[in-house]
């Protein structure tokens, strides 16, 4: 691990971040390989996932509560993997993560208490992923909570007065993007971010090989998008 004061330093390594996601497993889908370069960069990265995960699975019969408790589970573990400075969960039910005035609350709460230069969470604008997937509604809830929290909320001082001093995030990371403009490098860190969703096994199963395979092969079809041999791939905004 390189050495931490000097690798915050490096141009494009942030030193605060905050992620967002809806769903407990949903930053080892997009972005783990690259929250763990940041923190093996000397960053602190910090998330907070808005729903409890009480909807994840296909079959009947699975208790909402118990599944609920592993989850936190895994996110705990997930984390470690992942040596990031901080976890939580919102607490919202699945399905119901809704760009409000309450979420928008909370993450202007969170921006202003951490201080992250960098924000990542998901695009979206991103609905439909060729014609198999339609983009999760919580996805979409959570990644425009995140745009409105960072772009004006957090930042204008006569915004949820009372919820801290006002703070301007410098870049926005988002995943899950049809219109991708930066790739990073996640070479060093792939099998951490497999490690990592493998600790989902509520969400991933038993077929452990079959995870390995399938994030280093997004990894290398990102990283040939964006001339490296594994990636994960963002659209970014600036606001300095
Ligand atoms: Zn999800």
């Amino acid at each position: 691990m390189p050495d931490a004061a000097t690798a915050a330093d490096r141009p494009g390594s942030p030193r605060r971040v905050l992620a967002v996601y809806a769903h407990p497993d949903d930053p080892e889908v997009s972005c783990a390989g690259t929250l763990a370069r940041w923190v093996d960069e000397g960053a602190e990265v910090h998330l907070v996932i808005c729903a409890r995960g009480d909807k994840g699975r296909t079959e009947s019969g699975v208790a909402a509560d118990g599944l609920v408790a592993r989850r936190a589970e895994e996110a705990d573990a997930a984390a470690q993997v992942l040596g990031l400075t901080g976890h939580e969960n919102l607490g919202y039910p699945d399905g119901e993560v809704d760009n409000t005035m309450d979420l928008r609350g909370r993450l202007v709460e969170r921006i202003r208490s951490l201080r992250p230069d960098v924000v990542v969470s998901c695009d979206p604008t991103a609905v439909f992923f060729g014609n198999r997937y339609v983009n999760h509604h919580d996805h979409r809830g959570v990644g425009f909570a995140v745009l409105d929290a960072c772009a004006p909320a957090a930042a204008s001082p006569l915004y949820f007065v009372g919820n801290g001093e006002p703070h301007l995030v410098d870049t926005i990371y988002l995943s899950g993007t049809l219109e991708p403009d930066t790739w990073e490098d996640i070479a060093s860190t792939v099998d951490r971010k497999v490690e990592a969703l493998r600790c989902h096994r509520s969400q991933v199963g038993d077929e452990l090989d079959l995870v390995g395979e399938v994030v280093r092969r997004r990894a290398a079809s990102a990283g040939a998008e964006g001339g490296l041999a594994a990636a994960e791939s963002f659209r970014v905004l600036r606001f300095r």
